[in-house]
């Protein structure tokens, strides 16, 4: 599993929003529109993350310890590998140029998932904006969706879990991947990990693709991107600069 997860394979190739300055040159990107309780998702927004690779050291993993905290995944595994995992770091080199790039990588929230065609419950669906989710009370545990991620997205949870955060239901037998902290996306906050890469290298953006407005939409707009697997035409939502 761990060799699944630490290496891509050589195909792999690869609202309103408000912006405030933490340090000079660093702009932490604030949703500044909070979805109003029980108002469903909209297809107006369609949440995505770019990630600047040019500013990703291969020492911090500050963005994984962030989603970790955030997410209750603290489970103590006699065999590591099989620990879940929702974003890691990994490492790419060119074989011509010698070139190497470390980028985060997690669920990408593609707009044609494989892993919600391939659920027989139902329990993976996409949400009207984008964010790829898996209902826990659905999931029968089997795994097929874990199998269909070109991305290696998704981990399984193998023992019963403690010291959860009650706005992240996780459990034994379900399966699991990054939900872009929609729990605080709804709230009008960012991912944890865009919040602690701000910190540290400033590396992530997160806002909506649909709003040419937005910064992630202007960046985009403005400098060459790479969806990684383009050639699945899954169109992610997570896009990468400097790859
Ligand atoms: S990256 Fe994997 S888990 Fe996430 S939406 Fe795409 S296929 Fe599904
Ligand atoms: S493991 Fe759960 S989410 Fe994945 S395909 Fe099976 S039922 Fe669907």
């Amino acid at each position: 599993m761990s060799d699944r997860r630490t290496f891509l394979t050589a195909a792999a190739g690869l609202g309103a929003m408000g912006a405030m300055a933490v340090a000079p040159g660093v702009h932490l990107i604030e949703v500044s529109q909070a979805r109003p309780a029980g108002e469903p998702a909209s297809g107006k927004v369609r949440w995505g993350m770019l990630i600047d690779t040019n500013a990703c050291s291969s020492s911090c993993t500050d963005c994984v310890s962030a989603c970790a905290a955030e997410n209750g995944i603290n489970e103590k595994m006699a065999n590591p590998r099989q620990g879940s995992q929702w974003i890691r770091k990994i490492e790419l080199k060119d074989p011509r140029s010698g070139r190497g790039h470390s980028l985060p990588m997690m669920c990408q929230h593609c707009e044609n998932p494989p892993c919600v065609d391939v659920c027989p419950t139902g329990a993976s669906m996409k949400r009207a904006d984008g964010i790829v989710l898996v209902d826990r009370h659905i999931c029968i545990g089997c795994r097929y969706c874990m199998m269909a991620c070109p991305y290696k997205a998704r981990s399984f949870v193998h023992q019963p879990l403690t010291e959860q955060n009650p706005e992240v239901p996780r459990g034994l037998g379900c399966v699991e991947a990054c939900t872009f902290c929609v729990h605080r996306v709804d709230k009008g906050q960012m991912p944890a990990c865009v919040e602690a890469c701000a910190k540290a290298g400033g590396a992530m953006i997160f806002g909506d693709l649909n709003d040419p407005n937005s910064e992630i939409s202007r960046r985009i707009a403005q400098v060459a991107t790479t969806q990684v697997r383009a050639d699945l035409k899954l169109n992610p939502g997570v896009r990468y600069q400097g790859i």
